[in-house]
């Protein structure tokens, strides 16, 4: 398999205030687990910067109007009690955006059969409308309608395995059969959506997990709901929606998941892509806040993609 890799500098520079768990401190936690010898062979790669008529396939322009509009020039401004953004925040999910795009764009060209996306801030909470959630912009979202608009992928899925269900995914594809989003999540936890009875037109499936449990109930309902979805809608393009906040360390959730759990599944889905999407996957990194929970599961993940 060949994997690509993205990342940018300008994910360091999205700063938040002390004590907060989305800190830059996570992308370099990774970085430092990628320097393994077993991650020479991957593509690597600068994140591109996104483009803005892109972000307008998720959201309206008042959306980005209203961000640039609360960037301070210095210091740090709170969107909501989760959320801030610094002066580099704009760019940074801008070029977060970029990077799923252009990984999009190599899956499609052969130049690469799988690719991972290291950014920062995280996407799947952003609605249309609201950032939220330490989200600014749904960069899964817009990597999906890229798909769609440049190249002619008919059904793209959306996989989200973070520990938080993605309502801002959910509610950009809730009326949009084109587009399967499948969801394992803990509940009762932030947002509060993604209960089974939110289906949308069809083709969203949550799958939550009660607090407390692990591997093997992650496993069957990944299983049981997840993986017969994606064999009936037969994707032309999987997206990964990777956080690796349901790590067992993770201070934010108690879902117990190990490494092992997210190597088990980066494996069916890659199966699943070779089944239906000709290996097309692009993961891209949302949440995990322990910062060896997350260097070590993001590190196993993406080594199973280069392993095939
Ligand atoms: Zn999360």
């Amino acid at each position: 398999m060949v994997t690509r890799l993205y990342t940018h500098p300008i994910y360091l520079e999205h700063l938040m205030p002390a004590g907060h768990p989305e800190r830059p401190d996570r992308l370099r936690a990774l970085e430092r687990a990628l320097e393994a010898e077993a991650f020479e062979r991957l593509d690597r790669h600068l994140s591109p910067m996104g483009d803005i008529e892109t972000v307008l396939y998720a959201h309206p322009q008042s959306h980005v109007d209203k961000i640039r509009a609360l960037i301070p020039s210095e210091g740090l401004a709170s969107i909501d009690g989760d959320t801030t953004v610094s002066p580099k925040s704009l760019e940074a999910a801008l070029t977060a955006v970029g990077a799923a795009n252009a990984a999009v764009d190599d899956v499609f060209a052969g130049r690469a059969d799988n690719v991972f996306v290291a950014s920062r801030p995280p996407g799947h909470h952003a609605e249309k409308v609201t950032a939220m959630g330490f989200c600014l912009i749904n960069h899964a979202a817009i990597a999906a309608r890229h798909a769609q608009k440049a190249h002619g992928a008919e059904r793209v899925a959306i996989v989200d395995w973070d520990v938080h269900h993605g309502n801002g995914t959910q509610d950009i594809f809730y009326d949009d059969p084109s587009v399967l989003y499948c969801s394992t999540h803990q509940m009762p936890l932030y947002p509060g959506t993604g209960a089974k009875s939110e289906t949308g037109a069809g083709n969203i499936v949550n799958a939550p997990l009660n607090p407390g449990t692990g591997s093997e109930t992650f496993r069957e309902a990944f299983n049981a709901r997840v993986l017969p979805a994606l064999d009936e809608f037969r994707p032309d393009l999987i997206i990964i929606s990777a956080g690796f906040d349901a790590h067992h360390r993770d201070p934010l959730a108690e879902i117990n998941l190990t490494e092992d759990d997210f190597d088990w599944a980066t494996g069916e889905l890659m199966e699943r892509a070779a089944r239906h999407s000709n290996n097309r996957l692009v993961s891209l990194l949302e949440g995990g806040y322990d910062l060896q929970g997350l260097a070590f599961s993001a590190a196993v993940h993406i080594a199973r993609l280069m392993k095939g």
